[in-house]
């Protein structure tokens, strides 16, 4: 079908929004995302962008509201949807931990048995502590899950953390962890083709920009007697592009190396005689 679109479900104000639409806005494609908009249209790429509460994502993508959407594992794993998994998106890491009040003297799970505990996410929790034979109360409450100790409502609580502040602040300490989350796209079952064809070619561009993200564009100076260690020394995707420098004697070197090495890679390249180096950020890398 011609000028068919693919709807995505982003999360409207939150902590996944503006990663999800940063994603979009390097995937290449354009769209105004004006406060308060519920629903716009992109210029470049058949896709219309919906934003909604991040909660009623799986349900909205499950019911063919939204063909594909964004959204958190925890919030996946919770609500039990049929929706597929995609792709995992590498941004809006997290953990669902249990955390107790500093005072309590924790050693393991069995010092759970018959609390109470607080929680937004009670399926996982109730599978958690059924997976380790754990019986504690689980009281559902659907936000500001971390002060239910300090009013008493609860013995220890069940929530999202990515730093641990907002725990700390409110006199909790992280105990276990019961699931690691990040967004990912999902998918309703079954697409048509044309709807299919158009979430391939935005996968392709996700990808590519997921694996730039994952690496960086070094370019460095060496001395020529010196080459031959340094291209040995560089991690780099294939075997770096070497060009000669107008200064007699020197070359230049242009290798992608993956982020996670980089610092180590930087130093041991630095001790080796390169000199000048420039660490750039890669928008596309299609392999
Ligand atoms: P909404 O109004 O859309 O329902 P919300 O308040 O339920 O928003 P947010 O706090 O914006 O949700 O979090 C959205 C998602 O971000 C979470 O479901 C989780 O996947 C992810 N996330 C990443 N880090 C954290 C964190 N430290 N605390 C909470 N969520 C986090
Ligand atoms: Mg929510």
């Amino acid at each position: 079908m011609k000028n068919q679109k693919l709807k995505i479900a982003l999360q409207k104000s939150g902590r996944l929004s503006e990663d999800s639409m940063n994603l979009l806005k390097k995937c290449g494609i354009r769209f105004s995302s004006g406060l308060g908009k519920l629903r716009t249209e992109t210029e470049n790429f058949p896709l219309e962008i919906y934003f909604l509460r991040d909660d009623d994502i799986p349900e909205y993508v499950a019911d063919g509201v939204a063909d594909i959407g964004i959204v958190g594992e925890n919030v996946l794993e919770e609500n039990q949807k049929a929706v597929e998994r995609v792709e995992k998106l590498n941004f809006g890491k997290c953990r669902l931990s249990l955390a107790v009040p500093k005072d309590f003297a924790y050693r393991s799970l069995k010092d759970l048995e018959g609390k109470r505990i607080a929680t937004s996410y009670p399926n996982i929790l109730r599978e958690f502590f059924v997976r380790n034979a754990v019986n504690a109360e689980i009281h559902t409450i659907s936000g500001s899950v971390e002060i239910a100790p300090s009013i008493g409502l609860a013995d220890a609580v069940c929530d999202l953390v990515s730093s641990g502040s907002t725990l700390f602040s409110n006199g909790l300490r992280e105990v276990e962890t019961v699931m690691n989350s990040e967004a990912v796209l999902v998918s309703r079952p079954n697409l048509e083709t044309g709807l299919q064809t158009i979430l391939n070619k935005l996968l392709f561009r996700l990808k590519a920009v997921k694996a730039a993200r994952q690496n960086k564009y070094i370019l460095l100076n060496a001395p020529n007697e010196k080459l031959e260690k340094i291209i040995e020394l560089l991690p780099g995707i294939k075997s770096p592009t070497v060009l000669p420098l107008a200064a007699s004697g020197w070359s230049s070197v242009h290798s992608v190396i993956n982020e996670n090495d980089f610092w180590e890679s930087v130093e041991i390249l630095k001790n080796a005689g390169a000199e000048g180096i420039l660490v750039l950020s890669i928008d596309q890398m299609i392999s």
